[in-house]
């Protein structure tokens, strides 16, 4: 199926601008500055050139965008996908930049990534990639800098590389510039987790609020990574039926609940739910007409289109990728009293738990995985709570007042900090 990002008149960063747009008039004096989100700080474009195993050399493209460091060090992942470009890292940063401010932690946002399929690699000449992005970036990345991270196409074995390029270039070992670790090179336990449980944390909060059942609640999930299995494995253990998945592979359902344990492992067997015994084979189009409840996409950008909004039948919308919905249909749902629980706070559980992995990292003190899950639990339900009760008091939708609360704490780090030289 095509999972791809939509056509010019649609950019992530587009849409990211609307976003802001939307949210200037609740500012108030703030809305003097509302030009420093609406412009990356910085933006790196390197050269990614390897020798493959073939011993020919292949160039890449990489980036990494400092959209905001106001508040602290740049954060945000890595990705690896054949359609990354300048337009849509510019947009992932910004939505970390709004990410950690909705939850408050002590960072900017960044991202990055390199215009590549990774499936198409071996696993040296992904080995090989990784290490030279990581020199050509090194620059402007460190613990105190910008600390990068995993995302789509990238784990921990690719933050091990990274860690390791930087530490040797630099002579000793920082295992704080860059989080998604594996667990014996400083990571965090419940890092790999921790975003499909912020998007079960974040969904049943609302969910509640809402008055919609979690028990019995059929659920569709697009993307099934690890964002979206594991938010699907929390809502089946709360007693939700998970009907629908969709991934690049194609579209599955099972109208009495697939067999989510069988489904990761055939996923993990095959790259795709494609050739699931257990579940029927849908038109890809048809996912989106689901008799649902709970519609959570997990994949990539702009998916949910203003066609897609009027045909949607569930109640919510969990937003576990960054940037599903396009702002045209953000309206539709509104019309529709579909209520879209906003990425900036429904994915923000990975982030969370990466700001508590670099934590660990500067004190070399590691917590327990209840520990973590506890104050993840914490970050997030008083994040949500704030956004609901912002919601309430501008009689806006959560997307906005995530961002009014967002906003407010940029700028006013902003204001304080004043623009140099004065
Ligand atoms: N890539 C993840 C996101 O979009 C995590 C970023 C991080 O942990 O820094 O939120």
């Amino acid at each position: 199926m095509d999972l791809s990002y939509g056509n010019d008149s649609h950019g992530a960063w587009q849409t990211y601008l609307a976003q802001i747009d939307r949210v200037a008039p609740y500012l108030t004096h703030l809305s003097d500055y509302i030009n420093t989100l609406k412009r990356p700080k910085r933006c790196l474009i390197v050269d990614v050139p390897i020798v493959m195993d073939d011993g020919t050399i292949q160039h890449f493209e990489g980036y990494r965008v400092q959209h905001n460091l106001s508040r602290g060090p740049g954060k945000g992942g890595i990705r690896y996908h054949p359609d990354v470009d300048l337009n849509e890292v510019m947009a992932l940063s910004a939505w970390m930049t709004i990410k950690s401010a909705v939850v408050n932690l002590p960072f900017g946002g960044a991202k990055g990534g390199v215009r590549v399929d990774p499936s198409k690699l071996s696993k040296r000449e992904l080995e090989r990639l990784t290490r030279r992005f990581t020199a050509e970036i090194s620059p402007i990345i460190g613990p105190q800098k910008d600390i990068p991270a995993p995302d789509v196409g990238t784990n921990g074995s690719i933050m091990g590389w990274m860690m390791d390029t930087y530490s040797s270039s630099v002579g000793y070992t920082v295992t704080g510039v860059v989080t998604g670790k594996p667990i014996h090179l400083g990571g965090s336990l419940g890092r790999v987790k921790a975003t499909g449980r912020g998007v079960f944390i974040t969904g049943r909060h609302i969910a509640n609020r809402i008055n919609l059942p979690i028990h019995g609640a059929k659920v569709a999930v697009q993307g099934f990574g690890n964002v979206g299995s594991e938010a699907a494995l929390l809502f089946a253990d709360a007693g939700a039926i998970v009907t629908w998945v969709q991934d690049h592979s194609g579209t599955i359902y099972n109208e009495n609940g697939l067999d989510l344990p069988k489904l990761v492992q055939h996923v993990a067997e095959h790259r795709g739910v494609k050739g699931f015994a257990d579940a029927q084979v849908a038109d890809d189009e048809d996912f989106w007409d689901a008799s649902v409840e709970i519609m959570i996409p997990a994949a990539l950008e702009s998916q949910i289109t203003v066609d897609r909004a009027q045909r949607l039948k569930a109640k919510i919308v969990l937003e576990g990728a960054n940037g599903p919905t396009l702002p045209a249909a953000d309206d539709v749902l509104v019309e529709r009293n579909i209520v879209v629980v906003p990425d900036v706070i429904c994915n923000a559980g990975g982030v969370t738990v990466s700001y508590f992995e670099w934590v660990q990292d500067m004190a070399s003190y590691f917590w327990t995985e209840e520990e973590i899950n506890e104050r993840l639990d914490k970050l997030l339900i008083q994040a949500i709570n704030d956004v609901w009760s912002s919601a309430e008091e501008h009689q806006c939708t959560l997307r906005t007042a995530a961002y009014i609360l967002a906003c407010e704490r940029i700028l006013e780090a902003r204001q304080e900090r004043g623009i140099y030289p004065g």
